[in-house]
């Protein structure tokens, strides 16, 4: 079952009226503020490197942001991709938009590694077994991360 099913529930979460990321100023574990969204990483990751991006204001779909915020997410979405890539060392990066559960536009980027669990297909985050990380590595790798962004992206 999901909110699909209830049109009222639905419809509010799609209006940003019950938008929980809106109606808490933001969403948890924030790791930097962009140009036009949030990166969120934290301990529940389904993979080693696993950020969210989030856009900063309530819109479901990427065809709801103007010409200039779609080309802001777009350069927000490079820079995170090509952090990543350095800092985790992933032989590729995989990017998913979905929304189904929380239609506040938001993009998943997954470190892809040779010999992880789904290799040669893409990842089911519920099938992973928590947490991914061992002791102190996700500080560190939060703080590379934030390096590899460079200025202005201090959370
Ligand atoms: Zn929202």
């Amino acid at each position: 079952m999901s909110n699909w099913r209830d049109p009222e529930a639905w419809s509010a979460l799609r209006s940003g009226e019950a938008c929980p990321i809106c109606l808490d100023g933001g969403p948890r574990d924030v790791l930097a503020q962009l140009e036009a969204s949030w990166v969120t990483m934290g301990d529940d990751g389904p993979m080693r490197g696993y950020v969210c991006l989030l856009f900063r204001r309530h819109a479901v779909e990427l065809h709801d942001l103007d010409d200039a915020e779609g080309a802001a997410f777009m350069r927000d979405i490079r820079r995170v991709s090509r952090a990543l890539a350095v800092v985790t060392g992933a032989v590729k990066l995989n990017y998913e938009v979905h929304g189904n559960t929380l239609p506040h536009l938001h993009m998943h980027f997954f470190p892809r590694y040779v010999g992880d669990p789904f290799e040669g297909r893409p990842i089911d985050p519920r099938s992973v077994k928590m947490p991914v990380y061992a002791p102190g590595e996700l500080a560190g790798m939060r703080r590379r991360i934030l390096e590899e962004l460079g200025a202005g992206a201090e959370g």
